[in-house]
């Protein structure tokens, strides 16, 4: 078990600032020091004292009997300040098990383990440049990458790792993607700190449970420091498209960077240039004629000073929220324009600091950040998928799918009216009539409380046109305006981008996919793009929790295991067969109909204008995880040089 926190934190033994690991185990949560020490001591009968009090999953000291954590964190203590210090050695699976379920209170099932033993870090996988027997990828097979965002990052720390030759392409001149362009006040992260980032490249210093984007932007900077992964990114470069060469088994990518255009060649690629990279304005009149400033939050101009002035935000959902909440407090008027309803859910713990002692433990109490992980992500992933699956013997009102997702409506509307239960104007407005995560929920960081504030109003009756210097409503009202913020998204649904993407014989995947169809194999292969891959790629996101990482690392995972197998089989071309690419994308579409997304009241950008959910991952994350663990050489094809006939599966050369 290494005890590097990463990041330059080293925690080891014995601990000998006493007065920081008190501080630490004091502020601590209470489930991860019990996970240590049980970990450390193997003290099973603790965990079992323990056990019997910890029936709520967020039960903290003061729900359980004082002496006994009093007594854990006086054992805690000696254990982490004895010398000589104590070893620590890996624990049996089924005791790591156990103690996860305690520490949840609820059972944690078979299934989830070596999930979790990854994701949390317990287990940090061998490289692949270690593995007996395995074939050397040849060197002039190079992988290029787009995009040095989180996918682009996490693909050249294992690309590196299994030996491969490869370069990243990036159009800005810094990694980060999202982060380093999402710079609007108030930008942030939904999904936990201590979850949303590369297992193998956790993190201490999130000042935040949910991250700021710019911390998740100094966690990116760092992870392409600590891995010296600079070296690897040609920045300012942008890829414009790729013809597959079938002759020579490899792409021809034509590439834009400040001294002109240019073909390079890459045997295979990685696309990781994001789902929600591509901002869109929205397609209302007069929208160039506006005479202030005007920008959509991916494109944010700090620059401009909206103290004190009459500032729009057209579009509420998470960006709008966010920027709503942040901006309320400094303008002289803000109006929120709606074009639809979302539901907005208080999440206690968006909005709280980590405290330092926190830090402290993470970055030196062995083992708190992995089981801090494990915590983190269990209550922001699977747990949270009965809320979408339809229950088919669902009897009650068509505003809900299941007892469960009726739970949650009933929580976001008790939490919506708790904030603005004195402006039941404003809750008419925003109350939304359809089921709850059939559309992307909005966390609330401010938002609800900034919506009853005396200088800003909700518009929810249409906008007619943009002017000069305002907004004309369709009732003929005007609103006068010194500044316009477009919150109105991403084109998501294109999901190619403006990438020309010409296959084997001539096929173009915009074409196929067309404005709004993208479908793949697993979420990340195409059947006629050979050696073509993507990260994060249709149906695979996952819209009922958290887990964007653990998608990413899961495609980046199964793409390193089809390049090994291609190499194993001394091919140089791999892609889905037509029948395992059909195959899945039915069965697909079949799950999709039992999920929230498809429900009748459903209008989302999860889905197309035709309705079929072309984002949303049907299955869970441990689902996609196990799926992703190894290609089925049935399920591909293998060409070599000269030889396109080789069948699927098959050994070719
Ligand atoms: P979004 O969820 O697509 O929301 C766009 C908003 O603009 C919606 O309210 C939409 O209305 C409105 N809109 C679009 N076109 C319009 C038009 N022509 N006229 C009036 N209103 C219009 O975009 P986003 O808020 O930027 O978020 C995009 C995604 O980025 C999120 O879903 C999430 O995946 C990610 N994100 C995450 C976070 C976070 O983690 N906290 C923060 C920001 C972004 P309708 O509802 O009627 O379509």
């Amino acid at each position: 078990m290494p005890l590097d926190n990463g990041f330059g934190a080293r925690a080891s033994l014995p601990i000998t600032d006493h007065a920081a690991l008190r501080a630490a185990l004091e502020a601590g949560n209470l489930q991860t020091l019990l996970m240590v020490y049980v970990h450390i001591s193997r003290d099973e009968a603790m965990l079992e004292r323990f056990a019997r009090h910890l029936t709520n999953p967020y039960a903290t000291p003061s729900d359980l009997p004082d002496d006994l954590v009093e007594e854990l964190r006086g054992k805690l203590f000696a254990l982490l300040t004895q010398d000589p210090p104590p070893i620590i050695k890996p624990l049996p699976a089924d005791l790591m098990q156990r103690m996860m379920s305690v520490g949840v209170a609820e059972p944690v099932a078979d299934e989830f383990v070596p999930l979790m033993l990854e994701q949390a870090g317990f287990a940090e996988p061998p490289t692949r440049l270690s593995r007996a027997g395995r074939k050397t990828p040849p060197a002039d097979f190079k992988v290029l990458v787009i995009g040095a965002g989180m996918a682009g990052l996490a693909a050249a720390i294992k690309l590196e790792d299994a030996g491969y030759n490869f370069e990243i392409v990036e159009k800005n001149p810094e990694v980060g993607g999202t982060w380093y362009e999402n710079v609007y006040p108030g930008v942030g992260v939904d999904t936990p700190s201590h979850f949303y980032s590369l297992s193998f490249a956790q993190y201490p210093d999130w000042n935040n449970y949910h991250p700021r984007g710019h911390d998740m932007q100094a966690y990116l900077v760092g992870v392409a420091d600590r891995f010296d992964l600079r070296k690897y990114i040609r920045f300012g470069t942008r890829v414009k498209g790729m013809r597959w060469d079938d002759s020579r088994k490899l792409w021809l990518v034509t590439i834009a960077d400040p001294t002109g255009q240019h073909v390079i060649e890459a045997s295979a690629i990685i696309n990781g240039h994001g789902p929600a990279n591509r901002w869109k304005l929205p397609d209302i009149p007069g929208i160039e004629s506006f005479q202030g400033p005007a920008m959509h939050t991916a494109d944010w101009d700090p620059k401009i000073d909206l103290k004190g002035k009459r500032v729009a935000v057209i579009g509420t959902g998470a960006s709008g929220a966010q920027v709503v909440a942040s901006l309320a407090g400094e303008v002289a008027h803000l109006t929120v324009f709606q074009r639809s309803k979302h539901w907005v859910m208080k999440n206690p713990e968006y909005v709280n600091d980590v405290t330092e002692p926190v830090k402290w433990a993470l970055r030196h109490v062995p083992l708190y950040m992995p089981w801090f992980r494990f915590r983190a992500f269990w209550f922001a992933s699977d747990g949270l998928y009965k809320w979408v699956k339809m229950d088919p013997a669902w009897e009650g009102n068509n505003l809900a799918i299941s007892q469960a997702n009726e739970e949650a409506r009933q929580y976001a509307l008790a939490g919506m009216a708790g904030v603005l239960g004195h402006r039941p104007d404003v809750l008419e407005k925003i109350t939304p009539d359809f089921p709850i995560f059939s559309k992307r929920i909005v966390l609330d960081a401010g938002y609800l409380a900034a919506l009853g504030r005396d200088n800003v109003d909700i518009e929810t009756g249409g906008i007619e046109r943009i002017v000069a210097d305002g907004i004309v409503m369709k009732d003929g009202r005007k609103i006068a305006l010194d500044a316009i913020i477009f919150a109105t998204g991403f084109r998501i649904a294109k999901m190619s981008g403006d990438l020309e993407i010409i296959g084997r014989n001539g096929r173009s995947l915009g074409e196929e996919w067309g404005e709004e169809d993208p479908r793949a194999y697993l979420g990340t292969t195409m059947e006629g793009f050979p050696n073509l891959f993507w990260v994060v790629g249709p149906n695979s996101v996952p819209n009922h929790a958290g887990g964007h990482n653990l998608i990413v690392e899961g495609h980046i995972h199964y793409i390193i295991e089809c390049l090994d197998m291609m190499v194993e089989k001394g091919a140089q071309a791999i892609e889905p067969t037509k029948e395992a690419f059909d195959a899945y994308n039915a069965k697909v579409d079949g799950d999709l109909k039992s999920m929230v997304w498809s429900h009748p009241k459903a209008r989302s950008y999860y889905r197309n204008s035709k309705g079929r959910v072309y984002l949303s991952c049907p299955y869970r994350l441990v689902d996609m995880w196990t799926l992703l663990r190894a290609p089925k050489p049935e399920d591909y094809r293998f060409d070599c040089v000269g030889d396109n006939k080789v069948a699927a599966g098959a050994q070719s050369a």
